[in-house]
């Protein structure tokens, strides 16, 4: 390990300054241009490893704060040791740091043995209706399978992969260094085998001795009724396949349209009803749009702006609940825009003969507001 030790805004060439945002961003940048796996630099591992320790320090605010305070001495008080980086390829580099598998199925060299297979994240859009009743969708995705020529093996039927001379089959190798801060031993996964351990001399000619393909496949999602715009669903064991190990996770992100007839206010829906100035004076049952179709609504004579009926159990159902939310009709009483001579004449005679007790609400139009959006 080199004794002078860089700064690790300037390993990431960020400024002292940075956000989460931007120190992520810098990593991701310099992880695709490093990683040993396709870099030419000649000192690229170094440098990757210097860089995924200045991004393991400055992406947690408690390590971040020792090391702003007191530099790499503080950390080193302080118990912090780098973590012993052991991947194998680019994409387990993203799903560590980054929780994604950016590269899909098949990225780079051979997967670790035993390891467990990268989750995976799709993207699902459902109608607001949907979102209300359930629904069950069709997602298709690509996914990394275990090669079924081989079994996953990497070798052509009938040759067998042979344990690698290089690390004895351990698919690691250890080295020890001294520092001014101490010893350090520093596991690295073995160049030849990947960190499979073995090494394959005939490859299967359907993977090419990586051991997987890519499969297309469709599930059935089943998005639960009172799903949120942003939810994610997790399908266990429906992501790539692991080397050995178990397959990783399907995770489906559920986006759900706006309706343009309704707002949603948590398990809430809120709609507005226009009614024309005589309709709201006189009285009139009117139709309102809700989630279970069209409803009669009778609204009174003198029925005010802003008044808010509430519909109870006609909201959206409550996710892994039970019962469901209201959904609130705020009334917008509509003036005429366009009059004739006649009904201007005829708007002129009633205001002469309206007096104070004509307009009388009994509820302020703030109060109603403040109702509708309890
Ligand atoms: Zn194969
Ligand atoms: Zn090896």
């Amino acid at each position: 390990m080199a004794s002078v030790r860089r700064d690790y805004y300037e390993v990431l060439g960020v400024e002292r300054g940075a956000d989460e945002q931007e120190i992520k961003r810098a990593f991701r940048r310099l992880a695709r241009e490093l990683h040993p796996d396709v870099s030419e630099h000649p000192d690229a591992e170094e440098r990757f490893r210097e860089a995924a320790e200045a991004y393991e320090v400055l992406s947690k605010a408690e390590t971040r704060g020792l090391y702003d305070r007191y530099g790499h001495e503080g950390l080193n008080t302080g118990g912090f040791r780098p973590t012993s980086f052991d991947f194998t390829s680019l994409g387990d580099i993203f799903s560590v740091f980054f929780g994604e598998d950016v590269f899909g199925a098949g990225a780079g060299a051979q997967a670790r043995r035993g390891g467990r297979g990268s989750d995976l994240l799709v993207e699902t859009s459902i109608d607001l209706a949907e979102a209300a009743e359930g629904v069950t969708r069709p997602v298709a995705y690509e996914v990394a399978v275990t090669c079924p020529t081989c079994a996953g093996s990497g070798a052509e039927p009938g040759t067998r992969p042979e344990t690698c001379p290089r690390c004895s089959g351990s698919g690691r190798l250890q080295s020890v260094s001294s520092s001014v801060f101490g010893q350090f031993v520093r596991t690295q996964t073995c160049p030849d085998c990947g960190g499979s351990g073995q090494i394959v001399t005939s490859p299967c000619p359907e993977c090419e001795g990586a051991g997987q393909v890519v499969e297309e496949r469709t599930v059935e999602v089943e998005v639960p009724p009172g799903i949120h715009d942003g939810q994610r669903i997790r399908l266990a064991g429906e992501g790539h396949a692991g080397a050995g190990g178990r397959a990783g996770d399907l995770y489906v992100l559920v986006h759900v349209r706006t309706d343009p007839r309704f707002l949603r206010d948590g398990n809430d829906i809120l709609s507005t009803l226009d009614v024309t100035m005589t309709q709201a004076a006189l009285g009139a049952r009117l139709s309102v749009p809700t989630l279970d179709g069209e409803l009669e609504l009778e609204l009174e004579a003198g029925t005010q702006p802003g008044t808010v009926r509430v519909l109870r159990g006609k909201g959206m159902p409550v996710l892994q609940g039970f019962g469901r939310g209201e959904h609130r009709v705020v009334v917008n009483v509509i003036v005429p825009s366009r009059l004739t001579d006649e009904q201007r004449g005829l708007l002129e005679e009633f205001e002469r003969l309206a007096g104070e007790d004509t307009y009388r609400p009994d509820e302020s139009f703030l109060d109603k507001l403040r109702a509708a959006f309890r």
